[in-house]
């Protein structure tokens, strides 16, 4: 395989010199965040009021964690650390989690973050030759626009086409020759269920490739998307806080999420303990941000699980590599005192081939008891007067569920098309028990 880099002196820069790198642009970064209300404060607490405080990289870890709480508080400005007047541009998060907090670029900070995305594309192969259709929801949310930057930066031909409207996506990809896609791993499902529905055949489009984030997805469902419209699936990672995309993303050997350590500094912890995760194992992602005059943010909480492999990229890059995120450390579900990852249900379902592209994980109360219900999508074939093969099949789901959660499941199965499609982040989960106050 050969390889391309979009900044090799960057991406194959030796691990001592990265870290040499990381600890001045930290300096500066604290030097930064120092003019910010919440960070003189919080800093001045322990005991930090001037970069040099910091005299290596370990001691990032004298440094307070930063969470979206604290990013709530201070809104709106309380982060910035440049005059006003200089700030470019603002996003906020989706707010999968609650308000919506919001961000900060100036002109050269946009510049920086779409080196990174564009870093990101190249990496996996795609050139000024390809066309990409970006089908993310443009506007506050940082995958739109983010990706666009980038993509531009490559100089490929791009197509802004915003998520939803399945028909006129594949119009677009047909008018265009669309080669590269970006969206959600869920909406990449819907539009293969479409392109079936519609009768789209797969050799009237010349896709390619789909660069896939947003929300968590399983090794199945890469796969499971790859087949079916024939491409390369590669995940990409980002979170509105840390820019956005082009914070991790996978290269061609589409085995881990190359951590852009030059940007970002990335440490695993014991989201329970909060000490840090020994070498190779799985916690939750703190990341630190290098890259960003505008609002810098220290040692902020992702809630995301990974962990860095421990081996490097046979590429040639030397940044570390992210497991795929398996989930939150705040989206753990406990049913009848079972802790569930809905990414554990997924992966089950996924892995069925009689299983559609779409699901739906229910809970509510029955009695005293939490019941758990999973909804399920199955091919049309599969619906007809002979309800045998339909109830083998939901014996089986609920089989097999059991098996891997020891919780006994209600399986539900829906014709195709018929559990609700959301534009942007899928809603997978319907928790209807009353919440304790
Ligand atoms: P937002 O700030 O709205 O962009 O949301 C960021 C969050 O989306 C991250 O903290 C992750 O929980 C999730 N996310 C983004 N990309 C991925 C990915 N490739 N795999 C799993 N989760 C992801
Ligand atoms: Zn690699």
């Amino acid at each position: 395989m050969t390889y391309q880099y979009w900044n090799p002196e960057y991406e194959q820069m030796p691990r001592r010199e990265l870290e040499a790198w990381q600890l001045a642009r930290l300096r500066e970064t604290v030097a930064r965040s120092l003019r910010t209300p919440f960070y003189q404060k919080r800093l001045g607490e322990a005991g930090i009021r001037e970069p040099e405080d910091l005299r290596s990289l370990e001691d990032l870890r004298r440094v307070p964690f930063t969470t979206k709480q604290d990013l709530r508080e201070g809104f709106p400005y309380g982060f910035l650390a440049i005059p006003r007047e200089e700030v470019v541009r603002l996003h906020a998060s989706s707010g999968t989690t609650g308000i919506p907090t919001t961000v900060y670029f100036s002109r050269g900070d946009l510049a920086r973050w779409s080196g990174f995305v564009a870093r990101c594309i190249y990496g996996t192969g795609c050139t000024r030759e390809d066309v990409f259709q970006n089908m993310i929801t443009y506007g506050l949310f940082t995958g739109g626009l983010g990706f666009h930057a980038g993509a531009e930066e490559v100089g490929m031909l791009v197509i802004p086409s915003g998520a939803g409207n399945t028909t006129r996506q594949f119009r677009l990809m047909r008018d265009f020759g669309t080669t590269v896609v970006h969206a959600t791993p869920s909406f990449l499902l819907h539009v293969e269920a479409k392109m079936r529905e519609e009768g789209i055949r797969r050799d009237a489009l010349r896709l390619r490739k789909a660069f896939a984030g947003a929300e968590p997805y399983s090794e199945d469902t890469r796969r499971r998307i790859e087949e079916l419209l024939a491409i390369d699936v590669y995940n990409s990672y980002g979170l509105s806080e840390m820019n956005g995309p082009g914070v991790a993303f996978e290269c061609q050997r589409k085995n881990g999420l190359h951590l852009w350590e030059d940007g970002y500094i990335a440490e695993i912890i014991d989201p329970h303990t909060l000490e840090p995760v020994a070498d190779g194992g799985r916690g939750e992602l703190v990341l630190t941000i290098l890259c960003r005059e505008a609002a810098p943010i220290l040692r902020y909480r992702t809630r995301d699980l990974t962990g860095f492999y421990p081996d490097p990229c046979p590429c040639g890059r030397t940044h570390r590599r992210l497991y795929r995120i398996t989930g939150r450390s705040d989206d753990m579900l406990i049913i009848n005192g079972v802790n569930v990852f809905p990414s554990q249900i997924e992966e089950v379902i996924m892995a069925m081939k009689e299983v559609g592209n779409n699901y739906l994980i229910e809970i509510e109360k029955d009695g005293v008891l939490d019941r758990l219900t999973v909804k399920t999508e199955v091919g049309p074939a599969t619906f007809r007067d002979d309800t045998r093969p339909l109830n083998a099949l939901k014996e089986k789901i609920r089989h097999t569920l059991q098996a891997s959660i020891t919780i006994n499941p209600r399986v539900e199965l829906h014709e195709s098309g018929s559990l609700p499609v959301s534009e942007g982040k899928a809603v997978r989960v319907v928790d209807k028990r009353p919440r304790d106050v």
